[in-house]
C-alpha cells in the first residue's frame, strides 16, 4: 500500500503517520525529517535547504525530488506513507512519473488532513520533538508523561526553530500557494482516490477516521 498524507502544518501529518505506520507495517517517508537528518549530518544537501527551511520556503522541487525518489525506491516494496512530500504540483507529477518507471505502481490512496487556519498556530508553537526518535508531542494537546522529556527515551524535547510564529505564518502561505493545488491535483486524477479528512477533531477520532478509510481498503 503506498499512501500520501497532505494538509496544512500542523493538520497532523507526522502524528497520524506514526499511527498508521505503527498499525499496517508500512514505512514512514517524511521530507522533512530527512531534510533535517541532512542538516544534522552537515551534507551538502542540508546545507542548501538550511536557508529556505529556516525561512519556511520550499526547499527547489529538483532537490527534493531526488532525495525522495531515493527513498520511495528503496521503500517501494514494503509500502509506504509519504508525509510532506508531494508539495507541489510539480512533485505530485515527478512522483507519478517515479512510480510508474517501476513496475506501473501507483499511490493507492491520498488522505487530505483538513484544519481550519486559525488552529494552526496553536498547533505549531506548542509542538514539542524528540531529537534522538523524532517523537512528536504537544505542551497541551498530546502531553509526554513527564514535561519536556520523551516517553520513549527519556531525551529532553526540543522546540524546532522552524516553529516560531513568524516562521509558521509564512509556511502557511507557502501552504495555501503551492501546496493546496495538490489536492486538486490528486482530485482530477482519474483513478485515485483522495478522502478528506476532519484534522480538527483531537488525534485519537482523526486516527479512528484515518483507520476506517484505510481498513476498508484493506479488505
Ligand atoms: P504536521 O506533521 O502536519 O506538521 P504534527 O503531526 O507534527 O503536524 O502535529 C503538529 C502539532 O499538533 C504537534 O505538536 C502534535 O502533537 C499536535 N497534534 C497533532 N494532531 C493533533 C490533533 N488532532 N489535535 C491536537 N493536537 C494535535
Ligand atoms: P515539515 O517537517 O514537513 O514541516 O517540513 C519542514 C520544512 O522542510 C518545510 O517548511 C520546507 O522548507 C522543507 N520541506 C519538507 N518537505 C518538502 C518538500 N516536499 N518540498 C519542499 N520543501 C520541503
Amino acid at each position: 500500500m503506498r499512501i500520501v498524507l497532505l494538509g496544512a502544518p500542523g493538520a497532523g501529518k507526522g502524528t497520524q503517520c506514526k499511527r498508521i505506520v505503527a498499525k499496517y507495517g508500512l514505512l514512514h517517508l517524511s521530507s522533512g525529517d530527512i531534510l533535517r537528518q541532512e542538516r544534522v549530518a552537515g551534507t551538502e544537501l542540508g546545507k542548501k535547504a538550511q536557508s529556505y527551511m529556516d525561512s519556511g520556503a520550499l526547499v527547489p522541487d529538483e532537490v527534493i525530488v531526488g532525495m525522495m525518489a531515493g527513498a520511495i525506491n528503496k521503500a517501494s516494496e514494503a509500502g509506504f506513507v509519504l508525509d510532506g512530500f508531494p508539495r507541489t504540483v510539480h512533485q505530485a507529477a515527478e512522483l507519478d512519473r517515479l512510480l510508474k518507471a517501476s513496475d506501473e505502481k501507483k499511490i493507492d490512496v491520498v488522505l487530505n488532513l483538513q484544519i481550519d487556519e486559525q488552529m494552526v498556530a496553536q498547533r505549531m508553537t506548542g509542538r514539542r520533538s524528540c531529537p534522538q526518535c523524532g517523537a512528536v508531542y504537544h505542551i497541551e494537546n498530546l502531553k509526554p508523561k513527564v514535561e519536556g522529556i520523551c516517553d520513549n527515551d527519556g531525551t529532553e524535547l526540543i522546540q524546532r526553530p522552524d516553529d516560531s510564529i513568524e516562521v509558521v505564518m509564512n509556511r502557511l502561505k507557502t501552504y495555501r500557494r503551492q501546496t493546496e493545488p495538490v489536492v486538486d491535483y490528486y482530485k482530477n486524477k482519474n483513478g485515485s482516490t483522495v478522502y478528506d479528512i476532519d484534522a480538527n477533531k483531537d488525534a485519537d477520532e482523526v486516527s479512528a477516521l484515518v483507520f476506517e478509510k484505510l481498513d476498508a481498503l484493506w479488505l
